[in-house]
């Protein structure tokens, strides 16, 4: 498969600055991401995972440093260019449109870009919502899925535009612990099938563990990389490694610096804005 889809991160820092109050978000964050690789930023609520992922799909500027993708410059002080269909962006709280079929919701994007013609579009579609379990739904209507259905929806509606990275805001933020771990082994099913670089972020260690080739902790605010682990366990991956010895080493290791984060900013009185 073609080697597309690597971010390059060098010395990104962000600086919002409503009001003159100016809140040092993100700070000297440098991160390589190969092309294909599963990269998934762990951090405490309010340490700048968001504003990282918004600097990369285009939704935000950078203060400082900058993104590339395939040496293509992405983000830097003054200059972003527009989301597009290279960066799909899956977040907590989707964004199905509720009067359309599943069908739509997953062909229209591309289609009406004319990357593909709606049969074609309609092929893959329920090619990779097969593999994710979602076979016969294509003309339900997004309120009559459960949660777990809808994000697997999303993911698949993504994929569909054939990104050069996926990004991941958090999906799985809002599901019950069981929904969860399926949803999750559907994403690593997707994965292995599609390749795609996936930048995800979560601030659930284990789920980060189990999804990432790599994961990067974050420090609270102002967001620093503190700690990059490689993920040595092997793919296909499924919930049983989750008990395996390795990845209880691991958990414990990013478990320490997590922890450590996790203290400062619930002592610094950090929330969420997004
Ligand atoms: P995370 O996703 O890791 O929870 P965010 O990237 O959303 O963190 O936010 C990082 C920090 O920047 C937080 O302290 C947050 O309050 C602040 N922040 C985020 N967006 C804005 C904004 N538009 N204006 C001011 N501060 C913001
Ligand atoms: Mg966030």
């Amino acid at each position: 498969m073609a080697a597309i889809g690597g971010l390059q991160i060098t010395d990104a820092g962000k600086i919002y600055d409503p009001g003159g109050i100016h809140v040092v978000a993100v700070d000297n964050v440098s991160l390589s991401i190969a092309p294909g690789e599963f990269c998934v930023v762990v951090g405490p609520s309010g340490c700048g995972k968001t504003t990282l992922l918004n600097a990369i799909a285009g939704f935000d500027q950078l203060t400082s440093g900058t993104i590339e993708m395939d040496g293509e410059l992405l983000a830097s002080p003054g200059k972003k260019l527009l989301p597009g269909p290279d960066r799909m962006v899956v977040f907590q709280h989707g964004a199905l449109f509720p009067w359309k079929t599943v069908l739509w919701n997953v062909t229209s994007g591309p289609v009406k870009r004319g990357q593909v013609r709606m049969a074609e579009a309609a092929d893959k579609a329920r090619e990779l919502m097969g593999r994710v379990g979602l076979q016969g739904i294509d003309d339900q209507f997004p309120e009559a899925l459960s949660g777990g259905q809808k994000r697997r929806v999303e993911i698949v509606r993504a994929l569909m535009s054939n990104p050069k990275v996926l990004l991941l805001d958090e999906p799985f933020r809002a599901l019950d612990a069981l929904t969860k771990s399926v949803v999750q082994e559907h994403l690593l099913e997707l994965y292995d099938f599609e390749r795609k670089t996936i930048f995800f972020i979560t601030h659930d260690l284990e789920e980060a563990i189990f999804l990432a080739d790599r994961v990067a902790v974050m420090t609270t605010r102002p967001g620093r990389i503190k700690k990059i682990v490689d993920v040595d366990i092997p793919r296909p991956r499924d919930h049983h490694v989750l008990t395996t010895d390795r990845f209880l080493e691991l958990k414990s290791e990013l478990g320490e610096a997590i922890y450590e984060e996790a203290k400062l900013a619930f002592e610094a009185g950090e929330r969420e804005l997004a």
